[in-house]
């Protein structure tokens, strides 16, 4: 199944999600794969359950776009445990389509997370993987990308997004 992505400004996406406590089900299974093809449908390389309008600590990243299964990751009660270096590089956000920003964000980092069983894992990525780590686990604490961007670029932005909001196209 294929959830509609909930779009900058529903309080969802800016309120911290619960922790899961349910492993392992098939309720879980079911869900992460709604989750991996609702991630597909909207062409990104990752999605956190707030996204979809479920305030919890999950999300899912792939960043061979569906290319290769290897590459799926699942992370669940995540937090990043290490960072280092530094990235510059274009950022955007399912949820604040049409929008594209340059982000500075760590070149490696570790991020510590349950799997759908529930076990603890470490990973690091670097690159893309790295920011989408960062992304999306900051998607589970309320935290958008573009508190990462110059109060200038935001508020240009934000009333770029009000004026999409009046004319009706943005939902
Ligand atoms: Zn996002």
């Amino acid at each position: 199944m294929v959830y509609p992505i909930v779009k900058y400004g529903d309080p969802v996406l800016e309120r911290e999600a619960a922790v899961v406590t349910e492993f392992g089900t098939p309720d879980v299974h079911k869900f992460l794969d709604d989750m991996f093809e609702s991630m597909y449908a909207a062409k990104g390389v990752g999605l956190a359950a707030p996204q979809i309008g479920i305030s919890k600590k999950i999300a899912v990243i792939d960043c061979s776009n569906g290319e290769n299964p290897a590459e799926k990751i699942v992370i669940i009660n995540p937090t990043i445990i290490k960072v280092e270096g530094k990235q510059e590089g274009e950022e955007g956000c399912l949820s604040i389509p049409g929008f594209r920003e340059q982000v500075r964000r760590a070149k490696r980092v570790t991020v510590r997370a349950q799997n759908a069983a529930g076990e603890w894992f470490e990973k690091t990525g670097e690159d893309l993987l790295a920011r989408a780590f960062l992304h999306e686990t900051d998607h589970l604490y309320g935290k958008l990308y573009i508190t990462h961007i110059s109060a200038l670029k935001r508020d240009l932005m934000k009333r770029k997004i009000k004026k999409l909001q009046r004319g009706g196209d943005w939902g």
